[in-house]
């Protein structure tokens, strides 16, 4: 999951990387209201989640209620690179002597952790490393070791920054690391890292990619998903633990492993039809999760028509078909449905789904086949 600005800022807050003061507004005259209370001057700044929001007029300095009004009006709304602004982030301004780069993220091939540090923030890190590969100072980290502070100096000494903000960045690059490690993110960046005139060094931007699979740990991670970036068949299907992806097709998908769930994508898109998601059901395929499956399926207006693909395994073809029949019987599907069930003890299965069909509910014992009629039931090809 990445993460808003605002969000990894109090991230890092929580591990004593210090940030600027400031919060957040979704209306002109709450943005008025955080730049009272932060203090002028403060910087307006667009939450999307996307890079160089600077370039593209997403960040303003104000210096006066005025301005705030001004920039926030303006930057609300803003198309940023495909990712509209509905949120602010105002925070007092601080003033700039020097602008550096840090980061933790995963070096996948190397099995190690990866810090990168250089004079040269606040531009595009990968322009910097196509420009000037050797203004950054790289440095793997085994897990099993850590990352010491003699580690922490080492580095901004490779990188090369001012002499006044060592003891500054040593501290905030351990502290980012502990962020990293145990925060369980899998990307953390300060772009830029500042060095103030006054001799302060801190993060004036945040990006933060948690890792999902760590969110057991994490239930106050909870806060970060209550967002407006979730599409709302999404954020239905993760209340329901569903593994869903919502896709701009009519084909409705239901399939049982994340595999055939791709499959089931790309034979829709074969024959003509287009995916309205992506939606795995995993091993279980009961009754209760097929109710479920079909009621995020249902929340879709564009979806003409269901296609039902599951192959069973473990699972036994004839608990499929009486979970798909019970779940029939609690929800009220919308658009005419498809099945296609194979694998272990298909036949009883398929025995078992004569009793639910009818014009709207078909079975079909080939996936092909299935998919064909399910685009054929949804009106024909895109
Ligand atoms: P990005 O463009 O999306 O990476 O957004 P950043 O938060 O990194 O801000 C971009 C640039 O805006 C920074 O590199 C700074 O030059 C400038 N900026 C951001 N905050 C401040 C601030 O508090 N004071 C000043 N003077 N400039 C700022
Ligand atoms: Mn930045």
């Amino acid at each position: 999951m990445d993460l808003f600005e605002y969000q990894g800022k109090q991230y890092f807050a929580r591990y004593g990387i210090p940030v600027s003061a400031g919060g957040v507004a979704d209306t002109v005259d709450e943005a008025v209201a955080q730049a009272e209370a932060a203090g002028y001057p403060v910087v307006v700044k667009a939450q999307v989640q996307v890079g160089g929001r600077g370039k593209a007029g997403g960040i303003k300095l104000a210096a006066n209620a005025d301005e705030v009004r001004e920039h926030a009006g303006n930057i609300l709304g803003m198309d940023i690179k495909g990712h509209v602004v509905h949120r602010l982030w105002v925070e007092h301004a601080s003033d700039i002597a020097k602008e550096y780069y840090a980061s933790f993220t995963l070096d996948r091939a190397a099995k190690k952790y990866l810090a990168m540090v250089s004079a040269k923030g606040g531009v595009e890190i990968e322009a910097v490393a196509e420009e000037d590969p050797d203004a950054i100072a790289r440095m793997h980290i085994d897990p099993s070791v850590g990352f010491t502070a003699a580690d922490a100096a080492r580095l901004v000494e490779e990188a090369g920054l001012d002499a006044e903000a060592h003891d500054g960045a040593v501290d905030i690059l351990q502290k980012l690391y502990t962020c990293y490690v145990e925060g369980d993110a899998d990307l953390v960046e300060i772009n830029p890292l500042i060095l103030t005139p006054e001799g302060q060094v801190h993060a004036l931007d945040a990006k933060v990619t948690l890792e999902d699979n760590a969110a057991f740990r994490h239930p106050e991670w909870d806060d970060f998903r209550d967002i407006d970036e979730f599409d709302e068949r999404e954020r239905l299907a993760r209340s329901k633990g569903l593994q869903y992806v919502g896709l701009d097709g009519f084909v409705g998908i239901i399939a049982n492993g994340a595999g055939l769930a791709m499959s089931t994508c790309d034979v829709v898109n074969q024959v003509g039809g287009k995916p309205a998601n992506f939606l795995d059901i995993g091993g279980g395929a009961n009754a209760e999760v097929m109710a479920n499956a079909l009621e995020v399926i249902n929340s879709d207006a564009n979806v003409r028509a269901i296609f039902i693909n599951i192959f069973g395994g473990i699972t036994r073809g004839e608990e499929v078909a009486n979970g798909i029949k019970s779940a029939l019987g609690r929800v009220e599907i919308k658009a005419p449905m498809v099945i296609r069930l194979d694998g272990t003890n298909a036949e009883e299965g398929r025995e078992i789904l004569k009793t639910v069909e009818s014009d709207k509910v078909i079975s079909s014992p080939t996936m092909l086949d299935a998919a064909r009629k399910a685009v054929e039931l949804a009106g024909g090809a895109a």
